[in-house]
Parts: structure tokens; sequence; C-alpha cells
């Protein structure tokens, strides 16, 4: 038994050997993806649950490493914030998305206030330059005011909540629209919730999944539209993956939503597509 127990172990140090050896070289090619050419953006409609229109898209990030294969974000951001790349490449990402926008809306006057969304991690908002890097970036690519928007988390904007706050406010000086994304699952106070300058409120998929057979997810996402409706805040459900959760979700008097129902994370030309096909010009 002994013997068996010492092989077991050992067979659990070189498993955790190999986790632990992946990801470091995968640091190492995450550093090099950017310049490579390897990271790209996809667009998952957000939909009106008032008449289906296509109001905006959340951009979202994508790895393709040739070593590795495609990559989920949920695994590669954890990596990008520990080694200091989430810097550099949520700059890129919102350039890109910047000049995606502003390519739309020359090309697609109609679109009007539709808007991109993009997610900002806690690393890029601690970061002393990030206003002004936001700032010139915004002033560069010639967007209508009021049509980029910023998706931070709960977590992310409970650090360091003073020099957040001012971040903050001065973003929205710019004319950013801005969310907070997986709404319920942090542990923000209502009163810091309040004085947050905030415009949408993100239902984290968690409770919208729920929705129809758990009654405690119903009661939750009852309470967040009750808090939205004071606080004067737009909601957006995310994970939207059945029209029963629909239903649910018009009956409460949620406006927005996203989810596999309504659309997968679009490549470019699949989102453009889609745009030229909703709207009329
Ligand atoms: P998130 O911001 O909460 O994004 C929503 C995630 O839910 C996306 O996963 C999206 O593809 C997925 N999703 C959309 N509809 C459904 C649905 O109906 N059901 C379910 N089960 N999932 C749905 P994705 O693209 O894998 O991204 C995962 C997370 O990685 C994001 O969660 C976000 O936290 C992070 N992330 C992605 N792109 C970026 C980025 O450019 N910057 C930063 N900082 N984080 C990013
Ligand atoms: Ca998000
Ligand atoms: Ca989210
Ligand atoms: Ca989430």
């Amino acid at each position: 038994a002994k013997e068996r127990g010492r092989n077991r172990a050992e067979i659990y140090d070189a498993a955790m050997q190999i986790k632990l050896t992946r990801h470091a070289r995968m640091d190492v090619a995450l550093r090099f993806a950017l310049e490579r050419n390897e990271l790209s953006l996809v667009y998952q409609p957000k939909v009106s649950l008032t008449d289906g229109s296509v109001e905006g898209f959340e951009v979202l990030m994508r790895w393709d490493s040739p070593e590795y294969g495609s990559i989920s974000p949920s695994d590669f951001i954890p990596i990008a914030e520990a080694s200091g790349m989430m810097v550099p490449i949520g700059i890129w990402a919102l350039e890109q998305a910047c000049r995606q926008l502003a390519t739309w809306q020359q090309r697609y006057p109609g679109i009007g206030k539709m808007s991109l969304a993009v997610n900002v991690s806690m690393r890029q908002l601690l970061q002393t330059t990030f206003f002004t890097q936001v700032r010139e970036i915004l002033d560069s690519s010639g967007v209508r005011p009021g049509t980029m928007e910023l998706e931070l988390t709960e977590t992310s904007a409970m650090a360091n909540p003073m020099q957040t706050m001012e971040t903050l406010s001065l973003l929205k000086k710019l004319g950013l629209r801005l969310a907070l994304d997986d709404f319920g699952t942090g542990y923000s106070s209502l009163a810091y919730l309040q004085r947050l300058p905030i415009d949408i409120l993100k239902i984290d998929k968690a409770f919208v999944q729920g929705l129809g057979s758990n009654q405690s997810d119903m009661e939750i996402i009852r309470l967040m539209m009750a808090l939205a409706k004071t606080l004067h805040l737009e909601t957006v459900a995310e994970g939207v993956e059945t029209m029963a959760q629909i239903e649910e979700l018009q009956k409460m008097g949620c406006t927005l939503g996203q989810g596999y129902l309504f659309s997968p994370p679009l490549l470019t030309a699949e989102a453009e597509a889609l745009i030229r096909s909703t709207h009329v010009f």
C-alpha cells in the first residue's frame, strides 16, 4: 500500500509539473501574441428584449496560438494579468474596437447610437495612465460620443475605491458609458454602488440561467431590477439561452439581453453582415 501511495504522489507531482510548465510556457507565448497577430476580437450582439433590435455588441478577445490552439479568455486573461501583459493587450483591444466602430459609423450612418462595449481589467483601471490613454484613443478614432462603453467587474471597481471613483468620473466626462459586469457576484455595498458613476448593470449569467427553475435566482434578479430602477440604471441580462428566460426577464422589466439564444460572439465580417441586414439606410 505504501508503494502505491508513493506512486500516486509521484504521478500527482508530475501532473502538477506539467501544468506549471504549460502555464509558464503559455505566459511566454502570450508575450509575443500581440506582435505575431494571434489576438483577435469577436462581437456578441446585445439585443432589445422589447423589439429584438441589435442595440450594440460586446467585444470579446480571442487568442489563437500556433502552439496551444485557441485558448479561452477565461484561461489567458488571468495569465495576462499575472504577467504584466494585460495592460498592453487591453489597450490594443480598445484601440481596435474604437477603430472598428468608427469605420462602421462612417459606412452605415443609420446605426446611430449602436454601441460597442469593451471589457476592462482591474490591472488597467489601476494604472495611473489609463485615463490619458483612453482619451487619446477615443480622440484619434473619431467615434461618436456616447457610443463606446467600458465594462468593469464589481471586484475591479472595489479595488482602491478613491482612485477608481476619480478615474471613472473622468471617463464619464469623455462621453463613455460605463457598465458594471457580472453584477451580483461581488461584494460591493449599496452605498458604494450608489456613488459609482455607472450607467448599466449587467446581471450575471449565473442568475439568468436559474430563471424559471430556481426561485431564489428569480428573487435576486427581481431585487437587482428594483435597485437598477432606483439608481436609474439600464439592465442587461447575460447568458440568455431560452425563450422561457426571455419571458421572465420581460415580465421583470429587463430591456436588454445577450446570449447564445440570440447569437454567439461573431467574427468582424459576420457582425458587419448583421449590421447591414438590420439597419435600413
Ligand atoms: P464576460 O465579460 O462575462 O463575457 C461574457 C462571456 O459569456 C463570454 O465568454 C461569452 O462568450 C459568454 N456567453 C455569451 N452568451 C452566453 C450564453 O448564452 N451562455 C453562456 N454559458 N455563456 C455565454 P468568453 O468570450 O469566453 O469570455 C470570458 C471572460 O473573459 C469574459 O466574461 C471576460 O471576463 C473575459 N474577457 C474576454 N475578453 C476580454 C477582454 O478583451 N478584456 C478583458 N479584460 N477581459 C476579457
Ligand atoms: Ca463583459
Ligand atoms: Ca459578464
Ligand atoms: Ca461572467
